[in-house]
């Protein structure tokens, strides 16, 4: 059974407890209504689906309640680390992953608290 840990139960549960959320880390652009269609389709429906180190938001559905970040692997399905939502991309010295430019994720209204 893989285990997930909640950074908020402070917690490691089964991962029936938890349901994937998609990339994390996307900005929304400052002023929607001003950019093109292109621009809209890359920021709503394009994601980097990248193998190897990938940064991901996920949600403590049957817990918490809460919506968290996850570094995971996608080759070996291995959780990195799992951070609180709104703090910047976490720096995973071990997997090389060094990342320069460090967004951080904005709360939206769909977050649960
Ligand atoms: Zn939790």
């Amino acid at each position: 059974m893989l285990l997930i840990h909640c950074p908020y139960c402070e917690e490691d549960r089964s991962e029936l407890e938890f349901r994937w959320a998609g990339e994390a880390h996307i900005a929304r652009p400052e002023n929607i209504a001003a950019i093109s269609d292109e621009e809209f389709a890359e920021y709503f429906f394009l994601r980097n689906n990248e193998k190897g180190l990938t940064y991901e938001r996920w949600r403590h559905i049957h817990g918490c309640g809460r919506f968290f970040n996850a570094a995971r692997d996608t080759v070996s399905d291995r959780f990195l680390t799992t951070y609180k939502a709104g703090l910047p991309k976490q720096v995973l010295p071990e997997t090389g992953a060094s990342e320069k430019t460090v967004e951080t994720y904005e709360a939206t209204e769909g977050d649960a608290r």
